[in-house]
């Protein structure tokens, strides 16, 4: 009796709860909330409204309808993290992943990448893209360089050497600086797992990672002869553990682009990353060519 009682009472208790639309779908805490297509679509919009220089309406609602996620893709405030794919077209072509906004602070980064996915759609793209405008969601509504455990999730990788290194280089060499926190473990962020995620689904031969200010091509990969009339000087320089550069080319032998826009202004002459991006692809097939042969020797 006692038993039906209490269901009874927890069966009215649910039942008002979903009538007062308290555990309505709409209503579910972000970091457990189910994402349709229509709320993928609606945050590729406000996301690439609130860019500096963002896409026209007429531009989003070109793009967004291609706007995607991965179940693990959600950051530590329960956002989910996007992404764009775009088919390739030609045999020599390669698989390039492009992110940008991994440091939620590196506002002009995000442009470049929208207008790249926007570009995508309009053209017959020799290799198969996959870009990611928003790594770290949660930092880049606070403008923080951080995500929302203040970690810097480019130094959260999983590189082989983080056990060994991440922690005692962040307290030796980087004096404790918060922007450079590697995080308490190796892959500890679920912004860094959705990236894991992403490369474990795609399977990229060339990753490209955007960000701001050094202005300069930072490529970690095989020695490739940069093409000529680059917008941005070609210079090494280096990586670190649980950093991107490290973890996919150091480790895994997958070449790394770090693209560092000049200054954290706005982003000017637009079609000079049009180029780059073009650019880009010319590295990765070359990069592809040269781990090819040594493959073979
Ligand atoms: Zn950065």
């Amino acid at each position: 009796m006692i038993f039906k009682t209490t269901l009874f009472t927890i069966l009215l208790f649910t039942t008002s709860l979903n009538a007062s639309g308290l555990f309505t779908k709409d209503k579910m805490p972000e970091g457990t909330k189910v994402w349709s297509a229509k709320d993928i679509n609606k945050l590729c919009n406000q996301n690439f409204s609130k860019m500096i220089d963002p896409l026209t309406k007429k531009q989003r609602k070109r793009v967004c309808r291609y706007a995607k996620t991965l179940d693990k893709c959600k950051s530590v405030n329960g956002k989910p993290i996007i992404h764009f794919n775009r088919r390739g077209f030609s045999k020599t072509g390669k698989r390039i992943l492009a992110l940008s906004l991994i440091h939620g602070d590196e506002l002009s980064s995000g442009t470049v990448s929208a207008k790249w996915i926007e570009r995508l759609h309009k053209l017959r793209p020799r290799s198969k893209w996959r870009v990611i405008p928003v790594a770290n969601p949660d930092g880049w509504l606070k403008k923080s360089r951080l995500n929302a455990n203040k970690v810097d999730i480019n130094r959260n990788f999983p590189s082989k050497d983080w056990d060994r290194l991440a922690l005692k280089w962040w307290e030796t060499k980087k004096k404790k600086n918060p922007r450079r926190y590697p995080g308490p473990s190796a892959a500890s962020e679920p912004e860094t797992r959705c990236l894991m995620a992403q490369i474990n689904d795609f399977k990229p031969d060339f990753i490209i990672s955007i960000h701001t200010p050094l202005g300069v091509l930072d490529f970690d990969g095989p020695r490739v002869v940069p093409p000529k009339n680059l917008p941005l000087p070609w210079r090494s320089l280096g990586n670190y553990p649980g950093s991107l550069g490290r973890y996919m080319w150091k480790d895994k032998k997958i070449p790394v682009l770090t693209i560092e826009l000049q200054g954290s202004h706005g982003v000017e002459e637009l079609e000079k990353f049009d180029r780059l991006q073009d650019l880009s692809g010319t590295v990765a097939i070359r990069a592809h060519k040269i781990l090819k042969k040594k493959a073979r020797n």
